[in-house]
């Protein structure tokens, strides 16, 4: 294979960088692969063309324009992702490995595309929680929205998965409305490169929106403002320097960090062998363990069982580390290739080295490995190695050692407070799991070491079958852990768009909330309805416009043909003996849902209409029982509305059901599917 000079995408151009790069090997053999240089890159250049370009393109987009993005870039990477698969061996990547790393990191924008329609609105900006009473009078109000920021962000991956790493940074800041400007770790830049050039030639992304380093980042970091973001992976000594330049502290960059990260799983006590929990968590400790190599920020490295179990354990191990098939990526049989490079080889051997100065390594020979038609000087093969604690109790460098690659550590417990504070030690972890049958021993690990955990896998056999395991972070779930971890929230669904936004709290009338938020805050006073709301088409309704019903009277053979008719003869309706000092109820009183049935037939517009469907009903509160003989009316107020789709959008209504007395019986908010003007 000829050797890749690899390019930096800036400023609309692609550009290989002045004179010789640094040598990029194959993980297998350590033939050249790629030459990197970022030399002669202009990096002030490079972040003011995202802020002029990528940054307001992005922002004059909804959240569900961008969300269409992402789905489109997703599809352009699926339909070239054989060109992926195919240098993604060179990093030492088995078949299984790439699919976590190309499939996954696709999968993840496909989530962030459709998570981003149906979670966010189709708006610039969003609300963020309810409207704060401030006022006697109800004229001065708060609200919290999230804008977006306006700056960058950056973002510096790490070498162990360089599709997924920059395509879940990815999803969620194009969300957000940031441009980016990704940096993929040198070692195995040539398949984030592949990746950036798919992105880029598929032409989905706004001018600007997407930059691509390879090779350092320069002078980049002096050129960051309080609008940007930067987003590390990589280790804790690189994050920490980072971390403490004098522009971040200077500017309050916003900086999120993903690193070293000991993670642990927990046998069960009552996960004995012979039960199929000591099972699974054999077969998941050593999946992690061979997965990329154990390559992996959340795979296993402390392995954490009750001490009479150890042996067990260890020879259950063993047995399974013994039958991991290692070699060339390539083959189809390989369950484990080389790591990435040989100084991460050399890495991984001295912190081996420094955990033997606590432990005994009960599986492995880190120092040689032979396997049958390969070079292991070359190629930077490390066998397995299982190590054990002598004394767990004092034991020190399994809560401090990350050896980033195929190793991990036995410690054992004498009784689950023992656990919990074993779990605890690692100061702070990405993911931690537990294998056991009883959900009481699950609330207890939860509770006691929940704190010190991103995210916590609890392992039974009832979801063993569907579980996607220890190691695999989530979108739709907390990527991140604290202390050690980095303090990150990477991903987690729209948490981690809330996280690049900015939230600003608002204070002011009922009114100019309502012009700014879009959505109807009580005190606006009310605009002028031409017609009943239901008649008037999605594009012409107005947040505020109303329509108030006449008055009905709730009789009390209302409230028995509801009961009979419903079956729903709960004695606080029916029994005026029973009901006799009941603490909200003065005798017997309408049903709640008898009242929801009479405001709907208060305020519905009978004929066909813009009104598709009602299609739910959020926030319903019954405030104040109605009593048989009083009069009920209803309230129905736009409160906001977003469009879904080419036919029709979605508006929520605000609703009150009020007694003739004047008491607010009830509120809620009712969901609607309203047709477009041409369509209505
Ligand atoms: P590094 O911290 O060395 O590098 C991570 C990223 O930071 C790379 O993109 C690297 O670029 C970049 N970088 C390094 N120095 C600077 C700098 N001064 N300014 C800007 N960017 C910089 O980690 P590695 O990826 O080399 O991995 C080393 C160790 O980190 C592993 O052995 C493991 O212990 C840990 N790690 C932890 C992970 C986690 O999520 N917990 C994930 C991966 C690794 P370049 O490659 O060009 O130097």
């Amino acid at each position: 294979m000829s050797l890749i000079r690899l390019q930096s995408f800036a400023e609309g151009h692609w550009l290989a960088g002045d004179g010789a790069g640094s040598l990029l090997v194959s993980a297998i053999d350590a033939s050249p692969v790629a030459e990197i240089t970022s030399r002669g890159l202009d990096f002030a250049g490079m972040m003011r063309f995202a802020r002029a370009k990528g940054g307001p393109a992005l922002r004059r987009l909804t959240f569900h324009e961008r969300a269409s993005l992402l789905k489109a870039v997703a599809q352009a990477l699926t339909a070239r992702k054989d060109e992926l698969y195919a240098l993604s061996a060179l990093t030492g990547a088995t078949r299984a490995d790439s699919w976590i790393d190309i499939d996954g990191g696709i999968g993840t924008l496909f989530v962030y595309a459709s998570k981003g329609k149906r979670e966010l609105p189709n708006e610039t900006f969003l609300i963020d929680g309810a409207v704060e009473g401030l006022s006697k009078n109800g004229t001065f109000l708060g609200q919290h929205i999230y804008v977006p920021r306006e700056g960058v962000a950056v973002q510096i991956n790490a070498y162990n998965f360089p599709v997924w790493g920059m395509l879940e940074k990815l999803g969620p800041s194009i969300l957000a409305g940031l441009p980016v400007i990704a940096k993929p770790a040198s070692a195995t830049a040539w398949l984030a490169e592949k990746a950036a050039r798919i992105i880029i030639e598929s032409g989905v992304l706004p001018e600007g929106a997407f930059q691509f380093i390879a090779g350092s980042t320069g002078d980049l970091f002096e050129h960051l403002t309080s609008q940007d973001h930067v987003a590390f992976t990589g280790s804790l000594a690189t994050s920490t320097a980072l971390q403490a330049h004098p522009v971040i502290l200077k500017n309050a960059v916003h900086f999120t960090a993903e690193r070293d990260s000991l993670n642990c799983s927990i046998l069960g006590p009552d996960a004995v062998p012979g039960t199929p929990e000591f099972d699974l968590f054999i077969k998941e400790v050593a999946k992690e363990m061979g997965t990329k190599a154990g390559q992996k920020c959340t795979a296993i490295r402390r392995i954490i069982v009750p001490a009479a179990e150890a042996d067990a354990v260890a020879n259950a191990l063993s047995k399974r580390l013994a039958s991991l098939a290692i070699g060339d990526p390539r083959a189809e049989t390989t369950r484990m290739g080389p790591l990435a490079s040989l100084a991460q080889r050399a890495d991984v051997r001295a912190q081996i080295a420094r955990l033997q100065e606590e432990c005994d390594i009960l599986f492995g020979t880190p120092d040689r490995l032979d396997l049958p038609g390969l070079d292991t000087e070359k190629g930077a093969f490390l066998s397995p190695v299982l190590l054990a604690a002598r004394d767990s109790r004092a034991a020190e460098r399994p809560h401090d050692t990350e050896a980033f690659g195929p190793v991990a550590t036995l410690l054992t417990y004498r009784d689950l407070d023992d656990a919990i504070g074993l779990a605890r030690k690692g100061d702070g972890s990405l993911a931690g799991s537990l294998v056991t049958a009883d959900a009481q021993i699950a609330r207890e690990v939860v509770f006691g070491a929940g704190a010190f955990h991103g995210r916590l896998l609890l392992l039974d056999a009832e979801c063993a079958a569907e579980s996607t395991g220890h190691g695999s972070p989530m979108p739709h779930l907390v990527h991140g852990g604290p202390g050690r971890a980095g303090g990150g929230e990477e991903l987690g669904g729209m948490r981690a768009v809330h996280h690049q936004m900015q939230r600003v709290a608002l204070q002011g009338s009922p009114a100019f909330l309502t012009a700014i938020t879009k959505s109807y805050v009580k005190g606006t006073p009310e605009p002028a309805a031409p017609a009943h709301p239901f008649r008037i088409p999605f594009e012409d309704l107005v947040p505020g416009q109303s329509f108030h019903s006449p008055e009905r009277v709730i009789s009390l053979g209302d409230i028995e043909h509801f009961a009979h008719f419903t079956g729903d003869t709960f004695y606080a309706h029916m029994d005026e003996e029973a009901v006799k000092g009941h603490p909200f109820f003065p005798g017997r009183v309408a049903h709640g849902y008898l009242l929801l049935s009479f405001a709907a037939g208060l305020f519905v517009e009978p004929e066909r209409g813009p009104v598709l469907a009602n299609y739910g009903l959020d926030n319903l509160r019954f405030l104040k029982p109605v009593s048989p003989g009083e009069t009920i009316r209803v309230r129905l107020t736009v409160k906001s509305k977003s469009p879904r789709n080419t036919d029709y959008g979605e508006v929520r209504w605000d609703v009150e059901i009020r007694t003739g007395a004047g008491d607010t019986a009830a509120t809620y908010e009712l969901l609607t599917m309203n047709a477009y003007r041409e369509a209505s």
